[in-house]
C-alpha cells in the first residue's frame, strides 16, 4: 500500500542551487588552497546537486586567522548590538525557510514535512532565543562579567545539518565568540546558504567562517593551536579521538555523541498515543537521530496488544520522494550509512532476533531502508546494544518498574528516554532513576531552545541549549 496515494511534491524551483560553491572565509566565498572539490548528491536520487570546495589544513588556518582577527571587535560590541545581528539572522531564516527546507530535504533526504515543520522552525527559534540572551549575560547566573572564550571550532553531523549549525553558532555569537564551522561531507549545502544569510544580515567579516570538507578538515580544526573552544556533534568514536586531541591543551570541549534511547511503555499507558510516540521516536528522520527511541521496552501484559497496533501503524507509513508532502519516510543519508544499517540488521537476524517489516516497495535509485522491527530481542543482542542510526526498532519486555529501569540503563549511552504511563507518580519515580540527559513522558522527540540537551556516559558531556548552553562558550 506504500504508493497508493496522490503525490503532492514541494516545488524544487524555490531553491536555486549553484553548480559550485567555495569555502566561506572572512566574508568571501573562496576556493580551497589546493583547489580540491567534492560533490554533494541527493540521497533520494543520487543526482549531483553541486560541487563544493573541500577544505584542507591550510584553509583551516586561514579561517581560524580570520576568526581571530574578527574576535576583538565582535566581543567588544555591546550585547544589544550582537543581539541585533542574531535577530536579523533569525528573521532572514524565517523569510527564507521554504527555500531552506527544500534545500535541506534535497541534500539530506529527509521528508519535507520534517524540514518544514521541525528543522526550520527550530533553527529560527534558536537564533531568536540566543539573541535574547546576548544583552543579559550578566544576569545568566555566571557572575557579573562572563567573558567569551575566543575562536570556537565547531564540527557537525549530517542528520540535522542546519539545526546542528544553529545549536552551535547561535550561543557562540551571542556570547561574543567567533566561529569556524565544518559541516558534514554529505550535507554541506545548507551551511553555505547560511553563510549567504550572514552576508545578507551584514554580519562583520570573519565572525562566521564555514569550511565544507571531510574528517581531515575537522581534525585540523580541532587541533589548531589558536582555537579556544571545540564543540563536536557526531559519533562516539570520533568524539573520543577529539577528546584525546584536546587533552593537555587549554581548549574547552563539549561533545554530543551517540545514543540508544529506551522508550518505556507501562501497562497503564494510553496505548494509541504510545504507538504514535514510538513511531515518532524511531522513524522521525529515518531513525538517524542521536536521541532516537531505538529500544522499545514494553510491559509484558500489554506486549501483544501494543505490537499488533504498532505493526498496523507501520503498514500505513509512506516511504518515497522526500519532497512529497505526504511522505513519512525519506531516504537514508548516504551509501555508507545504508551499508551500516544493513550490516547491523543482518547481524540481528544472525543472532536470532525476529525481523519484521511492512510490505514496502523501495525506489530503485537512491538509498532506502524499510521500517524494521526486531522482536525476541535479548539485552545481549547487537541490535539492543549498538546505535544503528536507522529506521530499526528493537523490542524488549519487562515485568516491573525496577526491571524497566535496569534494562533502560543497561547501555553505554545516556542521551534520551521516554516513559508512557497515566500515573504521574510513576513517571517521576522512574524518570529520576534513568541515566539519560533527557526524559520525555507521554511524548517523544520534543525540543525547545530553552531546554538544555546533552548526554550522560558515552553520549558525551556538556550541554547545548538553554541557559546551560551559554556556559560552554564563556569563562565564568
Ligand atoms: P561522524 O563522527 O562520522 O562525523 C561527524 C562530523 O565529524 C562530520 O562533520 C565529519 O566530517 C567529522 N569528522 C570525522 N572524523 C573526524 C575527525 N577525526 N576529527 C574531527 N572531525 C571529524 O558522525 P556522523 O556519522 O556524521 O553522525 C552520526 C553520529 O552523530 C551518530 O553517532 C549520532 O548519534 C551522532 N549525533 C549526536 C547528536 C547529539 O546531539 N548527541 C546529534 C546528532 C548526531
Amino acid at each position: 500500500a506504500a504508493f497508493e496515494y496522490a503525490p503532492a511534491p514541494e516545488s524544487r524551483s524555490v531553491v536555486d542551487i549553484a553548480p559550485s560553491y567555495g569555502l566561506f572565509i572572512d566574508g568571501e566565498f573562496v576556493e580551497a588552497a589546493d583547489g580540491k572539490v567534492f560533490k554533494s548528491i541527493s540521497p533520494a536520487t543520487e543526482e549531483v546537486l553541486s560541487e563544493v570546495a573541500r577544505a584542507g589544513a591550510e584553509d583551516v588556518d586561514r579561517a581560524v586567522r580570520a576568526a581571530r582577527a574578527a574576535f576583538g571587535k565582535w566581543s567588544a560590541l555591546p550585547g544589544s548590538e550582537r543581539a541585533k545581528y542574531l535577530f536579523r539572522i533569525a528573521r532572514i531564516i524565517q523569510e527564507r525557510s521554504r527555500e531552506l527546507a527544500v534545500l535541506e530535504t534535497l541534500d539530506n533526504g529527509k521528508p519535507i514535512r520534517e524540514t518544514r515543520d521541525a528543522d526550520l522552525p527550530l533553527v529560527a527559534a534558536h537564533f531568536f532565543y540566543y539573541a535574547g540572551w546576548a544583552d543579559k549575560l550578566e544576569h545568566a547566573g555566571f557572575g557579573a562579567a562572563p567573558q567569551p572564550l575566543g575562536v570556537a571550532g565547531q564540527v557537525i553531523p549530517w542528520n540535522f545539518p542546519l539545526l546542528m549549525l544553529a545549536w552551535k553558532i547561535a550561543p557562540a555569537l551571542a556570547t561574543g565568540n567567533t566561529v569556524v564551522l565544518k559541516p558534514a561531507e554529505t550535507t554541506p549545502l545548507s551551511a553555505l546558504f547560511f553563510a549567504d544569510i550572514c552576508r545578507q544580515a551584514g554580519l562583520p567579516k570573519g565572525v562566521v567562517n564555514i569550511l565544507p570538507g571531510y574528517g581531515d578538515a575537522g581534525a585540523a580544526l580541532v587541533a589548531h593551536p589558536d582555537v579556544n573552544k571545540v564543540a563536536f556533534t557526531g559519533s562516539t568514536a570520533v568524539g573520543k579521538e577529539i577528546a584525546r586531541t584536546v587533552a593537555g591543551t587549554r581548549k574547552k570541549l563539549t561533545l554530543e555523541l551517540g545514543g540508544k534511547g529506551a522508550n518505556i511503555v507501562f501497562d497503564d499507558a494510553p496505548l494509541d498515543q504510545a504507538v504514535e510516540g514510538i513511531v515518532n521516536g524511531i522513524f522521525f528522520n529515518q531513525g538517524q537521530v542521536c536521541c532516537a527511541g531505538s529500544r522499545l521496552l514494553v510491559q509484558e501484559s500489554v506486549q501483544d496488544e501494543l505490537l499488533d497496533s504498532l505493526k498496523r501503524r507501520l503498514s500505513t507509513l509512506r516511504l518515497g520522494d522526500p519532497l512529497d508532502k505526504n511522505t513519512d519516510i525519506g531516504a537514508i543519508n548516504s551509501a555508507e550509512q545504508l551499508a551500516r544499517i544493513t550490516t547491523l540488521t543482518e547481524q540481528g537476524e544472525a543472532e536470532g532476533a525476529t525481523r519484521w517489516s511492512p510490505a514496502c516497495e523501495l525506489p530503485s535509485a537512491g538509498y532506502w531502508f524499510a521500517p524494521t522491527l526486531f522482536t525476541n530481542v535479548t539485552q545481549a543482542h547487537t541490535v539492543a546494544r549498538d546505535e544503528i542510526f536507522g529506521p530499526v526498532l528493537s523490542v524488549l519486555t519487562f515485568r516491573t518498574p525496577d526491571e524497566a529501569v535496569a534494562k533502560a540503563n543497561n547501555t553505554q549511552y545516556g542521551l534520551s528516554a521516554g516513559i508512557w504511563s497515566e500515573k504521574g507518580s510513576r513517571i517521576l519515580a522512574v524518570a529520576g532513576k534513568l541515566r539519560a540527559g533527557v526524559v520525555w513522558s507521554n511524548t517523544f522527540n520534543k525540543f525547545d531552545p530553552a531546554s538544555p540537551f546533552g548526554g550522560y556516559k558515552e553520549s558525551g558531556f556538556g550541554r547545548e541549549g538553554g541557559r546551560h548552553g551559554l556556559e560552554a562558550y564563556l569563562d565564568v
